[in-house]
């Protein structure tokens, strides 16, 4: 030990989906730094959210004891008041209104255990299957999408796979600012393997510049450009026809629909030069292996559901399926996006993504959990259960580790839809900006204080260990959640989180061969579904999860919302390095906010110059939902037509302005595309 620490504790990041290995170092029940294990999946890397952005665990500002909101502001309260209040709102909403007026939001940042146990509460307490968490505003188009082609939703490859591919086309991420360790396996992928990249971004981003090939489409075009390279994959002759004929089904109706996309007819649609189109088909398909690798540019679109299943479509008919290098490798944003999935946070699955509507499912469901009647309507999505605020078809809910005010869209609608609650209660680690609408806020415990398990992008299952105690009366959230379980009569009790992942491994069939000695080391890929079985690095060898891959006939519609004279140019949103979310935790950590302490417009020269506009002056951007003021920034990384705004911020919330058109199947909103228009004040 240097510096006097006393403790060296191994557990996993709490930022991006990389989900790397980390030490904490410890001294008088403080993290004095970090380092980064020399295990997988970062072998020792860490990007500087990770090495430096742990201030916020012992800030000032944590929340120390539940707090009830009363005429002149918060009061705090012990946890059996909070408690209590919490209860009998529930009992009394529950009788006399039914459970489908209450909601849980649960999060990407807590552990699965914690996740388990918020679905288990919503489910055989408040008895609603309304419960539902961030995937739906980031990755539920990749839910849906893979498991309608696959017969399963996540990344099909390992992370360190992707130093296996001869080709690496990344779409729709800025992997180097949202995914930093894992961009160092595509950069070292070029250097070292010359592997060739295929970039495919309306912005310029870090790894334009390994690219061989950069193409940039006009923002929600991706089916386009997608079903272009098809199309000319084919007119080659270029596809793996044994792979199409043994493993999949639907290839003609696939060939049938991608007719019509000549590279002129794209081209048309999406600014992309027949040329480029034509030499990008010719490389993907000339991978053996090609790995795609995608982000919220693909899914946060009203067409996300459609855009996924097209490159699943792309990968199966160039037989990149199940082989090492290739694969469709959707990247999950949050920590634990990855298990909050497949703990059933989701309003139409138990966990292991077991369908509420079966009743055979059910039936099981309610033996292991000793309940009866589970309800077998699927619940509403969190785009949807925040609007029916707005007309009392929710009246309570109960909002754990997520802060819409920020991230959702149209925060000016959200924020009346919530004022409009019977009971909101809101379980951080900080007062959000969702917070100061609450009735009821309890503190939570974060990271460092709490024992438990993330599922990383890769869907390795990792361990969390606690290092520091709690500030305050901070409990965990599963205790929390047990607790107001048992304030409702409901006997929910466990001696610690291992008690909790074994049951989840004995209701998830992916999990049944994990327990915390098997994830001591190293973490475990599900499906795991034996004890001896050594977890799944590669998904769908032999077969897909559904028998055969099934290719779907999909055509290009345009986005929910256009240019207009009175909106003439596109906002698309997104992430930076520095800044983590709606910046809970990263904005109360002072390196990191000195490097990017406020949002700005990003935006060409030639659109600055048409709006008068000079470099770091201040603007007004608005959308028919809002208006922000925010400094302009001229970039050669924006493209003309098209401007950028980091949505991390709460002054100047780029989601203030953003649509809440829906993909018709996923519910995620359209947050990479909206018209907007630009003034100089
Ligand atoms: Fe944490 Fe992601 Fe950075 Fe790794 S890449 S240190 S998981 S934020």
């Amino acid at each position: 030990p240097r510096y006097g620490e006393t403790e060296k504790v191994r557990t996993t990041c709490s930022y991006c989906g990389v989900g790397c290995q980390m030490h904490l170092h410890i001294k008088d029940n403080r993290v004095q730094r970090i380092t980064g294990a020399d295990t997988a999946p970062n072998n020792g890397s860490l990007c500087v959210k990770g090495r430096f952005g742990y201030d916020f665990i012992h800030s000032e500002e944590r929340l120390t004891h539940p707090l009830i909101r009363e005429k002149d502001g918060f009061r705090k309260v012990s946890w059996d008041e909070a408690l209590k209040k919490i209860a009998d709102h529930f009992t009394k909403i529950k009788l006399q209104d039914g459970p489908d007026k209450m909601g849980v939001l649960v999060s990407a940042r807590m552990t699965n255990e914690d996740n388990y146990i918020a679905q288990k509460f919503a489910r055989t307490v408040l008895k609603t299957n309304n419960i539902d968490h961030c995937a739906r505003l980031c990755h539920a188009s990749t839910v849906a999408g893979l498991a309608a082609s696959f017969g399963s939703g996540a990344m099909t490859n390992p992370i360190a796979d992707i130093e296996n591919a001869r080709v690496i086309l990344v779409t729709g991420s800025n992997t180097t600012e949202t995914h930093p360790v894992l961009s160092g396996f595509i950069k070292r992928a070029v250097k070292f393997n010359k592997a060739r990249l295929i970039v495919i971004d309306p912005r310029q981003i870090t790894l334009t510049r390994f690219a061989e090939k950069w193409l940039r489409p006009e923002p929600g075009t991706n089916v386009a450009w997608i079903n272009g390279l098809m199309h000319v994959i084919l007119k080659e002759n270029l596809h793996d026809p044994d792979f199409i004929r043994q493993r999949t089904i639907d290839f003609d109706k696939l060939k049938k629909s991608l007719e019509p996309y000549t590279p002129e007819y794209v081209a048309s649609l999406t600014g992309i030069k027949e040329k480029a189109l034509i030499e990008t088909a010719r490389i993907y398909a000339a991978g053996a292996p090609s790995s795609i690798i995608y982000c919220m540019g693909i899914t946060q679109h009203s067409s996300g559901t459609d855009n996924v299943k097209a490159l699943a479509n792309l990968a199966m008919l160039c037989g990149y399926m199940g082989i090492e290098g290739g694969g469709v490798n959707p990247l999950r944003g949050q920590n634990n996006v990855q298990g909050a999935c497949d703990m059933g946070g989701l309003p139409n699955v138990y966990p292991g993504y077991k369908p509420v509507t079966d009743p055979v499912v059910r039936a099981d469901m309610e033996k292991a959990w000793q309940v009866a009647d589970l309800s077998p309507i699927p619940g509403m999505t969190v785009t949807e259960m925040i609007p029916a605020a707005a007309e009392k078809k929710i009246k309570s809910l109960y909002i754990i580790g997520e802060n819409p005010m920020v991230s959702d869209p149209d925060i000016g609608h959200v924020k009346k839809c919530l004022k409009n609650l019977d009971l909101l209660v809101v379980q951080d680690i900080f007062m959000t900006e969702t917070g100061k609408l609450a009735h009821v806020v309890l503190p939570a415990t974060c990271f460092a204080e709490k024992n438990g398990t993330f599922t990383n992008t890769e869907r390795r299952i990792q361990r969390i260990r606690k290092a520091v105690s709690p500030p305050g009366n901070a409990l965990g959230d599963w205790q929390i959640i047990c607790r107001l379980a048992g304030q409702m009569g409901m006997g929910m009790s466990y001696k610690n989180s291992r008690e909790i992942m074994d049951e989840i491994a004995s209701v998830t069939p992916s999990y049944a061969g994990v327990t915390y000695e098997r994830l001591e080391e190293k973490g475990i890929h599900w499906p795991c579904p034996q004890k001896d079985h050594p977890g799944t690095p590669i998904l769908h060898q032999e077969t897909f999860t559904n028998g055969k891959g099934v290719f779907h006939a999909i055509e290009f519609r345009v986005p929910a919302e256009e240019t207009c004279p009175e909106y003439p140019l596109i906002l698309t949103t997104g992430r930076l390095l520095y800044q983590y979310h709606t910046g809970t935790m990263t904005m109360k950590t002072a390196g990191l906010n000195e490097i990017a302490p406020e949002s700005h417009i990003e935006i060409s020269s030639e659109d600055a110059q048409n709006a008068g506009l000079r470099d770091g002056e201040i603007a007004e951007l608005s959308s028919r939902r809002g208006m922000v003021t925010a400094r302009i920034s001229i970039s050669p990384k924006a493209v003309n037509g098209t401007v950028f705004m980091p949505f991390h911020y709460a002054r100047a919330a780029a989601n203030v302005l953003t649509n809440t058109a829906l993909d018709p199947v996923a519910k995620i909103p359209e947050l990479k595309v909206c018209a907007v228009k630009l003034r100089n004040i």
